[in-house]
């Protein structure tokens, strides 16, 4: 028989599964609670429940509960690097940022990924497998426990591509804003994807409010192919149409990422192709100097550069910020935490 992934339901599927075996409703959402708001690392905690029903859901379920496997913290700004451990022996890795606003998680979807993005460590071995939704959320639970703050801002920006675990990450974002939970803002959520077309328009239905941010990288599909292979599947043009149709149906600005390296896509003729592809678009870009990974020889592009590339945007009407490098004294970019400890080991 296969056992029940208690910590991966949705109050309704937790109520439809506690009818099935023999159970009232208000336990579903008693056990619900006890994992969601209260974080309950066993069901030995659930001590409004019978010893008998705790018994039964530890015979008939899995529970989930990351370990902690090492924590990075930096000395410059208290960014925190998690590597946790999930009941398969796999590892993956979530970043707690602090700002003035906030703290904010940055959360891992996949382990590894297939996506092969040739500047990025985390697909570098490709795709190991998915997420369950709650191992997604337990990223968040573990890192709050562990700071004993409140997480009040969550990116799915970590290793893995989000829409690549699609129904996952719809029940994720789900039971992340379910008020019986830890009742997460859906404005406080960003997901960034590096452009599943399919998968985009069919989130647009769902009318999240949060913010879809677009891995764009290139202002042109001939070099977004160099830089990333999912854009020999999607074009670039109905990339740009998905976006606008999730704006259209969410009311939501989208968040474009591009990460400037060296030389490649961070010269005038860039900029310039950018300043028309996104010509009155409701849009927000997110520069990214690149991050260099010992396995590419990409560069960051100079601070000059950025300022420049970043002045000549906002001249024509784009709003655009530079992310502010968090955590740069650790193991910064995605992936190269869990790469590192994967070669150690
Ligand atoms: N699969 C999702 C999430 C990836 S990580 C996506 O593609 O959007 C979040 C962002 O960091 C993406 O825009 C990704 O392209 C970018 N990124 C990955 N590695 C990077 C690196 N070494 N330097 C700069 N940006 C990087």
């Amino acid at each position: 028989m296969e056992l029940f992934d208690l910590k991966s339901a949705t109050l309704e599927e937790l109520q439809t599964f506690f009818a099935q075996i023999g159970q009232k409703p208000f336990r579903a959402k008693q056990v619900y609670e006890w994992m969601h708001k209260k974080q309950a690392v066993s069901i030995d905690e659930m001590t409004n429940l019978s010893k008998e029903l705790r018994e039964q859901l530890k015979q008939e379920c899995t529970y989930t509960v990351l370990k902690k496997v090492q924590v990075q913290v930096s000395k410059l700004d208290g960014t925190r690097k998690y590597l946790f451990g999930l009941a398969d022996g796999n590892v993956i890795e979530s970043v707690l940022m602090r700002y003035k606003h906030g703290n904010s998680v940055c959360i891992s979807s996949q382990v590894g990924c297939r996506m092969g993005c040739r500047f990025c460590a985390s697909t570098i071995d490709g795709l190991v497998r998915n997420l369950t939704s709650g191992e997604m959320l337990e990223q968040i639970y573990r890192i709050g426990e562990d700071i004993d703050e409140r997480i009040s801002n969550v990116v799915v920006m970590g290793s893995g591509e989000p829409l690549d675990n699609y129904d996952n990450l719809v029940k994720f974002i789900t039971m992340l804003t379910d008020a019986n939970g830890l009742n997460i803002s859906q404005r406080n959520l960003t997901v960034s994807t590096c452009g599943l077309v399919p998968q985009i328009r069919e989130l647009a239905t769902h009318q999240f409010q949060m913010t879809l941010a677009l891995s764009l990288h290139a202002s042109s599909q001939e070099k977004r192919r160099e830089l990333m292979p999912v854009a020999n599947k999607y074009d670039l043009k109905d990339v740009l149409e998905a976006c606008d149709d999730y704006f259209e149906k969410t009311g939501r600005r989208i968040t474009f990422e591009y990460s400037l390296v060296g030389g490649v896509n961070d010269t005038d003729e860039d900029v310039e192709q950018l300043v028309r592809l996104l010509h009155g678009k409701n849009c927000h870009i997110n520069l990214i100097p690149v991050n260099p990974i010992k396995e590419r020889d990409f560069v960051q592009s100079s601070r000059p550069v950025v300022e420049e590339f970043q002045k000549k945007l906002q001249t024509h009407g784009i709003t655009a910020t530079v992310r502010r490098e968090m955590g740069r004294d650790i193991d910064g970019a995605c992936g190269q935490l869990r790469r590192r400890y994967m070669e150690e080991a």
